[in-house]
């Protein structure tokens, strides 16, 4: 391996609700509204030295409600947006099957963290997940990394969802989301 046995870190980030604003099965460039400290966080966690990879579930698809395509065009701006502000997004994954569907990609499930685990030789220990989601927090705890549940998007109900699991932290937002990462080292 040309970096030796150094592994990268990751942050793995939920999509709506999380990044940008929630709306029910998104796939129009025009619904995209960005969390006003977005960009903040996603500094904040670059100059952490941490990738970020946006993992998103989009059932919408697997259920007929929109197409891949649409939802490619939406991750495009969706990059564009942050790039343009000084921030590059690593990837963005997706699972595009409806729940019942039985794949190994529907998050917490492990498919779309091991894709990225495998193309940007990331210590998954080492990697946080943040989303509005009980999803999110224990797709964190299935990869052996730590999961941080925030209150925006659905957070504030589906906080009274949680179970025997809880989340290794539970934040206001993104942004101080991204803050106490910093304050792990
Ligand atoms: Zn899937």
């Amino acid at each position: 391996m040309a970096t030796g046995d150094r592994k990268n870190r990751a942050v793995f980030i939920d999509r709506d609700g999380t990044l940008i604003h929630e709306k029910n099965y998104l796939h129009k460039i025009k619904d995209v509204r960005f969390y006003t400290r977005a960009v903040e966080a996603l500094k904040k966690l670059k100059a952490l030295g941490y990738r970020i990879i946006v993992v998103t579930n989009q059932s919408g698809i697997g259920r007929g409600y929109f197409k891949e395509s649409d939802l490619k065009k939406v991750h495009a701006f969706l990059a564009r947006y942050f790039s343009r502000r000084g921030v590059r997004i690593d990837a963005i994954y997706y699972c595009p099957h409806a729940p019942d569907a039985g794949c190994s990609c529907r998050k917490p499930r492990l498919g779309l963290v091991k894709k990225a685990q495998k193309r940007f030789n990331l210590d998954l220990k080492k990697s946080y997940v943040i989303g509005d989601h009980n999803n999110d927090f224990l797709l964190g705890k299935n990869m052996g990394g730590k999961g941080i549940f925030i209150l925006t998007g659905h957070g504030k109900e589906e906080i009274k969802k949680i179970k025997d699991t809880r989340p290794d932290r539970i934040e206001k937002n993104l942004l101080s989301a991204a803050k106490w990462i910093g304050k792990q080292d």
